[in-house]
This record gives C-alpha cells, sequence and structure tokens, in this order.
C-alpha cells in the first residue's frame, strides 16, 4: 500500500511574512492613481492572490482565469489550455498575472503570449514559487516569492490530484510503501 506523506517546507508564518514583502513591493510599483488589474490563475493561485491582495496599498481590480494543463497521452508537451477566460478587457491596462508556481514555465508562457496580443499597457508577472530546476522556457518573473528546490509541493491552493489545497502550509509530497517508484 502507498501512503501519502506531507513534509512540511514553507510555513504559513514563513509564507504570510514574505507575501507582505511581495504585496509591498508591488505597491512601491504600481501606479497609485489608475486601478492595477490583478489576474488570478485559477484553481492553484486562489489562496495566495487573496492574501497578496490584501497587502496592496494601491488600486485594484480583481480578475480570474483558469488554465489547464494536459497530456495527451504520448505527448508529453505540457500543451496548455484557457479554460475560463477573462471577462474584462485589458487593453490599455495596467496588468498583474498571479501565479502559484512556475515549473517548466510553459504555463506562464503560454498566458504571457496570450495577454500580450490583447495590448495591455503593461504586464507584470508574480509567481508565489519558482522551481528554476525543471525550467524548459525562460519567462520573465517580476516578483517571486520563493525559489524551491526540484520537489513536487502541495497546499496553500497546490493540489495532488485536486487535494490538499486547503493547507495553510507548503509541503513536500512523498509517496511511502513497496510500490511507490
Ligand atoms: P509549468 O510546468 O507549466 O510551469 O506549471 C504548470 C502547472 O503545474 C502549475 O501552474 C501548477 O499548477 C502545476 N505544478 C507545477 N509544479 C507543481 C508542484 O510542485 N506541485 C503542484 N501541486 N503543482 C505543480
Amino acid at each position: 500500500m502507498v501512503v501519502e506523506r506531507i513534509e512540511p517546507y514553507l510555513s504559513s508564518e514563513k509564507l504570510q511574512a514574505r507575501i507582505a514583502e511581495v504585496g509591498k513591493e508591488l505597491s512601491a510599483v504600481l501606479s497609485p492613481t489608475e486601478p492595477t488589474i490583478f489576474i488570478c490563475v485559477l484553481k492553484g493561485s486562489f489562496m495566495f492572490y487573496a492574501d497578496l491582495l490584501k497587502h496592496i496599498t494601491v488600486p485594484t481590480n480583481a480578475a480570474f482565469l483558469a488554465v489547464s494543463s494536459y497530456d495527451g497521452g504520448t505527448h508529453s508537451t505540457g500543451a496548455v489550455r484557457l479554460t475560463h477566460d477573462l471577462t474584462l478587457d485589458i487593453a490599455n491596462q495596467d496588468v498583474v498575472l498571479v501565479e502559484d508556481i512556475v515549473d517548466t514555465g510553459l504555463t506562464m508562457s503560454y498566458l504571457l503570449e496570450v495577454l500580450r496580443a490583447r495590448k495591455p499597457r503593461s504586464l507584470r508577472v508574480c509567481s508565489l514559487l519558482h522551481k528554476p530546476a525543471r525550467e524548459r522556457i525562460k519567462v520573465p518573473i517580476d516578483h517571486c516569492g520563493f525559489v524551491i528546490d526540484d520537489v513536487f509541493v502541495v497546499g496553500y491552493g497546490l493540489d495532488y490530484e485536486q487535494r490538499y489545497r486547503d493547507l495553510p502550509f507548503i509541503g513536500v509530497m512523498h509517496f511511502d510503501g513497496p510500490s511507490a517508484t
């Protein structure tokens, strides 16, 4: 039998302290008068997004989109598709894209291409986590919470088979047992 075990990696306190700093960093570079559109990339970034926005001291406009990466069986190309689009126009607007994690970079690179085509005035990337060991495409991360090791993490919005998103901390997922590979 395989037993799932989650090893603590980033505590709630550590996450909250760094998110407050990132919020401060962003507030210092965004317009103090014109609302900036903050895009939450569902589902993984919902907790980070909610906590981050509490630390933004300039005007914001909340927006949501959802993506899914799929593996077409023999193609493990990490092809990405938009499953829920924005309901507002970002042309000529300042935009911050809020992601949970940049791993291979494929999702972020796809999103940047889609959003840049809509001609925002500015487009910044803010990611809670960056896993550089698995990078396949270099993407600009303007604001990063933590650079992490090459481990599979769950919690604080991130899932394993749709579970563990509700954890207030980030942990490394382990699979213990004789048939674990
Ligand atoms: P990409 O490889 O395109 O940079 O990342 C695609 C998506 O894979 C991320 O948005 C995230 O949802 C998921 N992902 C990548 N690394 C991890 C990880 O360590 N844990 C979890 N739960 N999801 C991950």
